[in-house]
């Protein structure tokens, strides 16, 4: 296989033989900030059809184009997973998205609870991370980020069928996550990971009602919303999800 070193991330339809056309951010990074030329391979993916080979067909400061050659690599989705996550400070937030897209989360849901302090995100910044988070992990899937949603109204429509691995800092120590991930079995699945303040008594309660909700704990420790989230799908994976 032709060894490449860049990957891309093209919104565009890939096949033998397609060319596609650059925008003036992507027309920069290669040309201007990697130095690509005529003639120079690399790969590209948009999500949905694989890893291709492409070649470079025209370079210029403002744009250029690609050439589809080959796949390089079949189409790979994450499992059925969501992350849905407090947004916390904007550098933290950041790190959460990067990583979930990393870890293989297949969408990424930032929620507003009750002692959550961001009123807004900036989605599409947090999207742009998924991405280059996408291209720098060798995935040809990019999650897609969602906009803040409040914890409760997700919680009043929750999807039928989807369970939810509550992690609860009220239980720290006492729930073996892997085991009872495994009792409840394989499915589309999401997981909830509280902000700083953790959870309000009202939700836990509200959590620890729900049918579809499995609480569980992240060991004796109490973590950091970023670190919890990235622990959480590393148990997930590892018991129900595509590690094994
Ligand atoms: N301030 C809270 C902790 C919040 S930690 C307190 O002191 O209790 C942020 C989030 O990470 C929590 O809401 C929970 O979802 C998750 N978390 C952190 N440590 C955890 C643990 N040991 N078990 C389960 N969830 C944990």
């Amino acid at each position: 296989m032709t060894d490449v070193k860049i990957r891309l991330f093209v919104d565009h339809p890939l096949g033998a033989g397609q060319s596609l056309v650059l925008d003036k951010a992507q027309a920069h990074y290669l040309f201007g900030v990697m130095r690509q030329q005529i003639g120079a391979h690399l790969a590209v993916f948009n999500g949905k059809d694989g890893e291709w080979l492409a070649e470079v067909t025209e370079a210029g400061k403002r744009g250029g184009s690609l050439r589809c050659v080959d796949l390089r690599g079949p189409q790979v989705n994450p499992p059925d997973l969501w992350l849905l996550f407090a947004p916390i400070k904007k550098a933290r937030t950041d790190f959460i998205v990067e990583k979930a897209a990393e870890m293989g989360a297949a969408r990424i849901v930032p929620v507003q609870t009750d002692f959550t302090n961001a009123e807004r995100i900036r989605q599409d910044r947090l999207q742009a991370h998924a991405l280059e988070a996408a291209e720098q992990c060798g995935g040809t899937f990019v999650p897609e980020v969602s906009d803040l949603t409040k914890l409760s109204a997700l919680l009043a429509s929750w999807p039928e069928g989807r369970k939810l691995m509550f992690c609860d800092e009220g239980i720290a120590g006492q729930a073996d996550a892997q085991a009872l991930l495994k009792a409840v079995g394989a499915g589309p699945w999401a997981v909830l990971i509280g902000p700083e303040g953790g959870f309000s008594a009202a939700e836990r309660a509200r959590l620890h009602a729900a049918a579809f909700a499995q609480p569980v704990s992240l060991g004796p420790r109490i973590l950091r919303a970023d670190t919890a989230a990235v622990a959480a799908l590393t148990v997930w994976q590892q018991a129900l999800g595509d590690w094994t």
